[in-house]
């Protein structure tokens, strides 16, 4: 009998702890699947704690042995400790001095004397009126957003694009920062902000598709930036010109304590000259939901023969700006479209597009707004 009760107990608790463990288990599914971008974050912050972790031990390892050697100063160099980063050093010798002089005819410097480095970066709510009535005395700045430098030639014509969708608290917050740093660059630039409406998942890259072609239709542009609304470059010496590769601006995100996730990561910011995005036929359209658009986007860039750029050093940070809402259900069908990416890129992508905009010019901006469906981008299914 006793034999009996001390089994029974023993299966009481290996039952209790087999509820627990299930339901902790489909907890963290369920989060993961309703709040992947969360998810992520946790899950890069730990990663990047380990691979801060691994640094410091090398770094102590290394002041023990150079404590311990007295003919050398404790940064390995001939300065005292301190900033020891070349990217530092490289930044302050290049830039132009206050008082260099532009021509109207000649193309703008990229390295101007206004690019000072960090940013102040504000990320608290102000309202449209107020950022509105700021840049109003901007005369400059003409419907669309449109800006172009006067005291000499702009290096590049550059459209943003800006994917929404109920985020309206941050397009202020984006335009407060962006508007200055991007005069400060000397760069010709407007606003496309591409609003997904209707009940489908977001679709970032679609909108980014919708976002460059209606862009080519309003003026000529040589360089495309595709921007997520809530991050905010750190230093405005991270310049948004093209180059001969396509870019990836947003190397150093605060909420993955500034270390890149992965070697292919391309989100956040990236851009592309309108040839180079005409050569991949944009992003993919299939992607509905968070995740994997920007890593098809990395492989299309690759098979077509690029390599992307980052900036060095600290150039690359940005802050994001917190928000409430839920974010995206995870899009669990990317793992299967990327085995594919070589296949589909020449099917599916700015070829494929079919959409309806409803387009409204503002001052600082351009809304266009679509309602996405899949039956919009019709391929092929893989
Ligand atoms: C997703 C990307 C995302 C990255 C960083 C990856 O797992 O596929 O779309 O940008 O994580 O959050």
């Amino acid at each position: 009998m006793s034999v009996l009760r001390r089994m029974m107990r023993v299966s009481n608790r290996s039952l209790l702890a087999f509820i627990f463990f299930f339901s902790l288990s489909s907890s963290c599914l369920y989060f993961i699947y309703v709040a992947p971008g969360i998810a992520n974050t946790y899950l890069f912050m730990v990663q990047a704690r380990g691979i801060m972790l691994r640094e410091n031990v090398k770094t102590i390892g290394h002041m023990i042995r150079l404590y311990t050697n007295k003919n050398t100063t404790l940064n390995g160099t001939d300065y005292p400790e301190g900033n020891n980063s070349s990217d530092y050093l490289v930044q302050t010798t290049t830039y132009l001095p206050e008082n260099f002089t532009y021509s109207p005819y000649l193309p703008c410097p990229e390295k101007l004397p206004y690019m000072r480095g960090f940013l102040n970066v504000n990320v608290s709510e102000v309202s449209f009126d107020e950022i509105r009535q700021l840049f109003s005395k901007d005369l400059d700045i003409e419907p669309g957003g449109h800006w172009r430098p006067k005291d000499c030639k702009p290096r590049w014509k550059v459209a943003v694009l800006i994917p929404f969708r109920n985020r309206h608290e941050h397009l202020p917050i984006f335009f407060l920062h962006l508007i200055p740093m991007l005069q400060k660059q000397r760069l010709e630039f407007a606003f496309y902000v591409i609003e997904q409406t209707g009940t489908q998942p977001f679709n970032r890259a679609m909108l980014f598709n919708v976002g460059f072609k209606e862009a080519m239709k309003d003026s000529v542009w040589d360089c495309v930036i595709f921007h997520d609304v809530d991050h905010l470059p750190e230093n405005d010496r991270n310049y948004y010109g093209c180059g001969e590769m396509p870019r990836h601006f947003a190397a150093k995100l605060d909420k993955y304590m500034y270390i890149l996730p992965y070697k292919e990561f391309f989100g956040g910011v990236s851009g592309l000259t309108v040839e180079q995005f005409r050569r991949i036929n944009g992003f993919p359209n299939a992607f509905w939901g968070w995740g994997g658009e920007d890593d098809d986007l990395w492989n299309r860039v690759h098979y077509a023969g690029y390599n992307v750029t980052r900036p060095e050093g600290d150039l690359g940070k940005y802050k994001s700006i917190p928000h409430h809402h839920r974010g995206e259900v995870q899009f669990l069908g990317r793992y299967k479209l990327l085995r594919y990416s070589k296949e589909r890129q020449y099917i599916d992508g700015l070829n494929n597009l079919i959409y309806t905009p409803k387009i409204l010019v503002d001052r600082l901006y351009t809304n266009i707004s679509v309602n996405l469906m899949p039956e919009l981008a019709p391929i092929e299914d893989y």
